[in-house]
């Protein structure tokens, strides 16, 4: 199932062109999307029967009518991935002398929850004199407390999956710094329940800056792919239902600029794009 926030915080099932409201099924509470999300994953198996049967008779919206928001508005964290793929530690090293990251260890930051904005929003750009670059990432949606999961059993702790736009300011400053801003972290357009992704760890990903196609890889290329990611994670912290864990980006990482329009589409999850601009007074 495609699970997408929409208008006023209005929980839907996305079919073809059209998202299928289910809020009064599952007891969901538009003032607390995060809570309801959380308890709604954490009930999925139980409602996923009633939520089927709902779907021909409840209120139809046309996707292109509705306003998509950030599938996952509040989670209690965003846990990320550094150089993850291989061409992109490459590209890193050649071009800001990153120090070389061990494969066999490989570590992650966490990213400010409060930077999570939703399809067509805009990312505001804090200065005008760094450069901020697009990362197109594969992230997934945690559905279970989780700690010390073997990763042949992360699918059974991962509800569903999503596109992520990692944006950061390069330099010197530690990573959660420079992708903490407010707006670094658009999500979207839905979330993609396991069941219907299959092998996210063999899919296509893309990303334009306008009509320049930026990054383009395979999911298949990811150093730790995202049941091994899991594992490392939480080896170290406990995740919680509603977390975002980021598997890291491709390389092919690039400046965005005012005015642009970034757009991101992963095969079998969808795409959203988002807006640039700098920041008011800067
Ligand atoms: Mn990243």
């Amino acid at each position: 199932m495609k699970i997408a926030l929409f208008n006023n915080n209005q929980i839907g099932i996305v079919q073809d062109d059209v998202v299928i409201d289910i809020g009064d099924i599952i007891s969901w509470d538009k003032n607390c999307p995060q809570e309801s999300l959380e308890h709604f994953m954490k009930n999925f198996d139980a409602l996923k029967k009633e939520i089927e049967e709902h779907i021909p008779y409840g209120s139809t919206y046309s996707l292109s009518e509705v306003k998509l928001r950030a599938p996952i508005p509040k989670p209690s964290k965003i846990v990320a991935a550094p150089i993850n793929y291989l061409l992109h530690r490459k590209e890193m090293n050649e071009q800001f002398q990153t120090s070389p990251s061990t494969v066999d260890k490989l570590g992650f930051f966490l990213k400010s929850p409060s930077s999570i904005i939703g399809p067509g929003e805009t990312v505001e750009l804090p200065f005008r004199d760094r450069r901020t670059d697009h990362e197109a990432e594969i992230a997934f949606v945690v559905g279970k407390k989780a700690k010390d999961v073997p990763s042949h059993e992360a699918h059974n702790y991962i509800f569903g999956y999503l596109a992520l736009m990692d944006i950061t300011v390069r330099g010197k400053e530690d990573r959660p710094w420079r992708k903490s801003f407010d707006t670094f972290t658009p999500i979207g357009p839905w979330i993609v329940t396991g069941d219907e992704v299959e092998n996210p760890n063999q899919l296509d990903m893309n990303l334009w800056v306008g009509d320049e196609l930026r990054q383009s890889t395979n999911t298949e290329n990811l150093i730790y792919d995202c049941y091994k990611f899991f594992e490392a994670v939480t080896s170290v912290m406990t995740l919680y239902p509603g977390d975002i864990v980021t598997t890291g980006t491709p390389e092919g990482v690039g400046p965005i600029t005012e005015g642009d329009t970034v757009r991101i589409h992963i095969d079998r999850i969808g795409e959203f794009s988002v807006n640039v601009q700098y920041k008011a007074g800067v």
